[in-house]
This record gives structure tokens, C-alpha cells and sequence, in this order.
């Protein structure tokens, strides 16, 4: 479902990937951990063509993302095209970014309606059901300021699956919340895991990675240090920096 090979970005001078080879499968669960500043979230940004990647390729169910390729050599695509790309890959960041001014149903049933042309009345049927599949069904008329962190947070994945992606991308969707509320938010991503959705997560919570991932990457200083089976690189990791890195946060 996702693939990128020597993916490479920098700001100007600054390197901060120096060639992310990744692959994750259908329905997978790819934990992404490493130490603050060696490019999770860049590399997550570039998934989505946020950020344009300076070489490599990156693609998703099939599509290079981002660019078009003709006689051997890449042409960035039009801003449709990129729209319509990202419109298949779903985001959560850390922080909600819900509407404020809406209530939860208005923020899930708003993108369909507006980007994928969906009827009002079946857009707000389907937020429902989302919003009851995060177990928010009581909250629907809330604002996002009347709601809890982990509330809002459900409502921002609602609010991704709505557009019905093949693909979603959390960057640290539980570290801005409160402890006692970092659990509603692993469940409602464990139940995605569980009906198949592939998924990159970074995320710190080392228990979700051993439980939920299929695989683990670990990156540092902009490369992936080393990757395997959660469980595995958990308990015997083979590289020094990724034993530093575990001892800090188990
Ligand atoms: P954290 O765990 O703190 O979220 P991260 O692994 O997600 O860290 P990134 O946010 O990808 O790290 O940042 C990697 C490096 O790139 C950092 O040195 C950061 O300052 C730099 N960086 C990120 N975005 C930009 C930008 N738009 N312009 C310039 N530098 C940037
Ligand atoms: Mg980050």
C-alpha cells in the first residue's frame, strides 16, 4: 500500500531525511519511533506531499505521490492532482485541529460534503455512524471547546475517516493529551487496526507498537536506524541508538 525508496528532504542546508526506505502492506500497522527531531513527521508530511521530497519516490496503493513520471524524469503534478491524492490519505496530527465554530457532526460531515460532493443529509447519516464508532454518539452537537482532549482527538479521526481513505497517517495522535485519556484514543486506533485500515503511526506508546503494529521503524538523525517485527526490535533491539532510545521511554 505504501512504499518509498530513498526518500531525501532538507530545509535549505538542513537534512532531514537522508534516504527513508519504507514498506508497508495492505491493512498493516507501521509504529514509527524515534527521538524528537530526526524526521518522523516530515517523512509523514512528505506521504501526503505536504512537504516535496528532494529525490526518492514515494508511492501509495500503486501512485507516485506528488509527481509524474515521463522520459525517466519526474514532473511535479497540478494541484488538483495532488489534492485528489491526498484526499485518499487520511491525517491525524497531535493537536485536534477541529473547526471551533462547529459541532462534532459539522466537523465530519463538512469535507465530504464540500470535497467529495456527498449529499448533505447522507454526509451527516455517515458522521453519525462515525461519531458512534469512536463512541461519541451523544456528543454529536458538542463543539470541539466543550469536548475533552481524547473527545476531540476521536473526532478528528471520525472526521479523516469520512472521506473514506485507503490510508492513515497519525503523527503522535495521543501526546498532547492528558494520561488517563491517551486510552480512548489507542482504542478507537486499535478497532481501525482491527478492520483492516493500514496505518503509519508515530507515536511513543510502546505498548500500542507491540500490540497493534505489524512493524516497527525506528528513525534517528533522519534515517531508519533499524525496522522489524514490533515485538522483536522492542525486546532485542541491535543498535545502540535504538537501545538509548527504548531505555528512555519503556
Ligand atoms: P518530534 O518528535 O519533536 O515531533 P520529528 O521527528 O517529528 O520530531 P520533524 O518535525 O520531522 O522531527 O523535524 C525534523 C527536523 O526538521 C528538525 O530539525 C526540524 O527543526 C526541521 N524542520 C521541520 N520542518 C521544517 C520546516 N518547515 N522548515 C525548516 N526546518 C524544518
Ligand atoms: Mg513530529
Amino acid at each position: 500500500m505504501v512504499r518509498a525508496e530513498n526518500v531525501h528532504k532538507a530545509f535549505g542546508p538542513l537534512e532531514v531525511l537522508k534516504g527513508i526506505d519504507l514498506e508497508v502492506r495492505t491493512g498493516e500497522v507501521c509504529c514509527v519511533l524515534g527521538p524528537s527531531g530526526s524526521g518522523k513527521s516530515t517523512f509523514l508530511r512528505c506521504i501526503n506531499h505536504l512537504e516535496k521530497i528532494n529525490a526518492g519516490r514515494i508511492w501509495v496503493d500503486g501512485e507516485l505521490i506528488g509527481y509524474r513520471e515521463r522520459g525517466g524524469k519526474l514532473h511535479e503534478m497540478r494541484d488538483k492532482e495532488i489534492a485528489a491524492q491526498r484526499r485518499s490519505i487520511g491525517m491525524v496530527f497531535q493537536r485536534f485541529n477541529l473547526f471551533p465554530h462547529m459541532t462534532a457532526l459539522d466537523n465530519v460531515a463538512e469535507a465530504p460534503v464540500q470535497v467529495l460532493r456527498e449529499s448533505r443529509a447522507a454526509s451527516r447519516e455517515r458522521a453519525v455512524a462515525l461519531l458512534e464508532r469512536v463512541g461519541l454518539g451523544a456528543k454529536l452537537d458538542a463543539y470541539p471547546g466543550q469536548l475533552s482532549g481524547g473527545q476531540q482527538q476521536r473526532v478528528a479521526i471520525a472526521r479523516a475517516l469520512a472521506m473514506r481513505p485507503k490510508l492513515m497517517l497519525f503523527d503522535e495522535p495521543t501526546s498532547a493529551l492528558d494520561p488517563e485519556l491517551v486510552g480512548e484514543v489507542l482504542d478507537v486506533m486499535k478497532d481501525l487496526a482491527r478492520e483492516g485500515m493500514t496505518m503509519i503511526v508515530v507515536t511513543h506508546e510502546i505498548g500500542f507498537a507491540r500490540e497493534v503494529g505489524d512493524s516497527l521503524v525506528f528513525m534517528d538523525g533522519g534515517v531508519v536506524v533499524e525496522s522489524g517485527r514490533p515485538r522483536d526490535v522492542i525486546a532485542e533491539p541491535r543498535h545502540e541508538r535504538t537501545k538509548a532510545f527504548l531505555a528512555k521511554v519503556l
